[in-house]
């Protein structure tokens, strides 16, 4: 038997994800995916509205995901607002709900994990050297559980949205990964469970990231072309603001690589500290 909690249907298990699934198959339904870690916003929403576009039903995963957070990061602290989140997708008509726990995910005994190699070694991997095992390894299993046509992620983890394309190419996988556009705040600043991390005086600081990033999109309009100079122009804004860059690159959109020149299309990706939030965002600089 499904829950329901604040007028939304939840599931707890595999099978009982599976269940549903397989009605809905059976009725002609296409399915859509959208996995989250909770603490729902409005760009999680924008998700569920884009995946209204390309199918009939839509669940939406929440899972605070153990295996991608470091020793040291905020797995505990992480908020967790589930009922909230429930109410949200209801108003979304979000069909289902798949809550398990970290032990339903990971039982005793759980030894596998997914890797993709280069695309996911620079950026955030970097400082995050086991986050996107993490990402890649519960993806492909709620991609496998639920069997949906489609699966959607925001360009915001943009680093995560590459390595998750380049996942289900590599391993074959039937269900369509697609990208969604980054839902902004009304003054700019990338919609994020973690900006609730934020003083009023942080969030107003973190505005220089969307300016930084605007402010290289206007330079390379106006002409300039070399990667070192737009980035060390973004990086300087984003300290003299408060922050703490933990980088910025120029690279290119699908390789990830970094590129010297802004010649052909080109994306800069930024993560930056305020407070105790590490922030992230990027933007087409060439698109
Ligand atoms: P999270 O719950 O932070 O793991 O995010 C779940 C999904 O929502 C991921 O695919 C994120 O990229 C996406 N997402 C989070 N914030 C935004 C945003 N501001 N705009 C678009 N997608 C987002």
């Amino acid at each position: 038997m499904l829950e329901t909690i604040a007028g939304a249907q939840v599931a707890r298990t595999p099978a009982q994800v599976r269940a549903w699934t397989e009605k809905m198959r059976v009725a002609g339904k296409r399915i859509a995916l959208v996995p989250t870690m909770g603490a729902l916003h409005a760009g999680h929403m924008t998700l569920v509205a884009a995946a209204r576009h390309h199918a009939d039903v839509v669940i939406v995963t929440v899972f605070v995901n153990p295996l991608q957070f470091g020793p040291k990061e905020d797995f505990a602290a992480y908020p967790r607002p589930f009922d909230k989140d429930c109410a949200l997708c209801a108003q979304a008509g979000v069909e289902l709900i798949y809550a398990p726990t970290p032990q339903t995910m990971y039982p005793p005994g759980f030894q596998s994990h997914v890797e993709v190699e280069a695309l996911t070694q620079g950026l955030c991997g970097a400082a995050r050297p086991t986050h996107f095992r993490g990402v890649t390894t519960v993806v492909l299993k709620l991609l496998n559980i639920a069997m949906a046509d489609v699966a959607l992620f925001g360009e915001k983890d943009y680093q995560q949205l590459q390595a998750l394309k380049r996942m289900a190419l590599d391993l074959d996988h039937p269900t369509q990964v697609l990208g969604v556009a980054i839902a902004r705040e009304p003054d700019g600043l990338a919609m994020s469970s973690r900006n609730v991390y934020l003083t009023a005086a942080e969030r107003q600081a973190a505005l220089a990231i969307v300016r930084s990033l605007r402010a290289a999109q206007a330079a390379v309009r106006a002409g300039e072309r070399d990667a070192a100079q737009l980035a060390a122009a973004m990086a300087a804004a984003m300290t003299a603001a408060g922050g703490r860059v933990d980088y910025v690159a120029i690279v290119d959109p699908q390789s990830l690589q970094p590129v010297a020149t802004v010649a052909q299309p080109a994306r800069a990706i930024v993560a930056t500290w305020f407070g105790r939030a590490r922030l992230l965002d990027n933007a087409d600089l060439l698109p």
